[in-house]
């Protein structure tokens, strides 16, 4: 992608929330902030799928 291949990581392992747009940590159940649970990752492609 870009220079910066761990920052595109970095910013590819993100979940963000649907509802109020929180970044929180892949692997999460709950958005951190409000609790919502329509998370979805910040990837274009699925690489693990669940
Ligand atoms: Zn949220």
């Amino acid at each position: 992608m870009g220079k910066f291949p761990i920052a595109d990581e970095a910013l590819l392992r993100v979940w963000v929330c649907r509802k109020c747009k929180a970044r929180n940590k892949p692997g999460v159940l709950k958005c951190r902030k409000c609790g919502s649970k329509y998370m979805r990752a910040k990837r274009k492609e699925s690489r693990v799928k669940k």
